[in-house]
């Protein structure tokens, strides 16, 4: 065990892309804390080495990002409910010489939402998500948390839809991505959980008609913040969310537990990433 000020990082493979580092260094600066965020750019081979070096080289945790989620779970002593219900892990702590791991994803997703669109969940009747990748995953079962009755995850491959609505138990249904005009009348909220929309992957490519004034829609995709799924439900008057509020927000209970301070997620952070975003993009 080395002495010194806590350290904690991203682990990825690569890590270059991460805003992980921008986010936590701005609440260490704010919140005067003594302690050190950095990348850990680790092959998926060196992961496990890396992870069980944590208390040797000073580390008291870290986030973890693709490609690693899947074998930080098969490495903690315990993991959160959250991350035993998605099989992923995206935040790891040490406690007691114990790793503990969370998956925060579900958390930001729903507190970005919470945050920006007030009564969102409308009558918590039906979800869409678009999408069944890992995002998607986290999203359909924290949805389903919070009471929505069906959860409706339409995606290209339906196997992958499938396995992502069972997420949702009894209020999962899974279809196609031609199933979306008869779900859209009766949605709540529309989410894209695709990797469409995002800088060079291509646009969703989804009419909204027959969505309702009420619905709230919703991209995980924030780079750019404005995609063409958003931008089309704006025009129609709809209350719009992007995915960047997310990132901010699931970032919260990994500081608190590193640092011990809970972080806000401020006006003045997001306009730290929106600028690092339009540097990058
Ligand atoms: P992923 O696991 O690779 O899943 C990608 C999803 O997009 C799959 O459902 C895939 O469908 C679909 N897709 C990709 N290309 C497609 C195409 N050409 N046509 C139709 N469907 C296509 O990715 P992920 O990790 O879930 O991430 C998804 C998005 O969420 C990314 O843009 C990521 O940046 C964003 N994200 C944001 C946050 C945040 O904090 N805001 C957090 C996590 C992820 P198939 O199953 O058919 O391949």
């Amino acid at each position: 065990m080395t002495g010194g000020p806590p350290r904690a990082c991203v682990l990825g493979w690569p890590v270059r892309q991460s805003r992980s580092p921008l986010i936590h260094r701005h609440w260490l600066a704010t919140y005067g804390v003594d302690g050190a965020y950095d990348p850990a750019e680790v092959r998926p081979e060196d992961f496990a080495a890396f992870v069980r070096g944590f208390a040797a080289s000073g580390i008291v945790g870290g986030n973890v990002t693709v490609p690693h989620k899947e074998a930080a779970f098969a490495l903690v002593d315990e993991a959160a409910p959250s991350a035993a219900a998605l099989g992923a892990v995206n935040t790891l702590w040490l406690e007691s010489g114990r790793l503990l791991g969370a998956n925060t994803d579900g958390i930001g997703f729903l507190a970005n939402l919470d945050e920006g669109a007030r009564g969102w969940e409308g009558e918590r009747s039906v979800a869409i998500v678009l999408g069944a990748g890992g995002a998607a995953r986290a999203v359909v079962h924290a949805l389903a948390e919070r009471g929505f009755d069906k959860v409706v995850v339409l995606n290209r491959t339906a196997s992958k839809a499938e396995a992502v609505a069972a997420l949702a138990g009894r209020a999962g249904v899974a279809g196609g991505v031609d199933d979306l005009p008869r779900w859209l009348p009766r949605a709540d909220v529309l989410v894209n959980a695709t990797s469409l929309g995002m800088a060079g992957k291509g646009t969703l490519g989804v009419g909204l008609a027959g969505l309702r004034g009420g619905t709230v829609v919703n991209d995980l995709v924030y780079v750019p913040l404005e995609t063409e799924l958003l931008a089309q439900a704006r025009a129609r008057g709809n209350r719009v969310v992007d995915g960047l509020g997310m990132l901010l927000h699931q970032a919260v209970p990994g500081f608190e537990r590193w640092f011990g301070v809970r972080p806000a997620v401020t006006p003045e952070l997001r306009a730290l990433a929106v600028a690092d975003i339009e540097t990058r993009a």
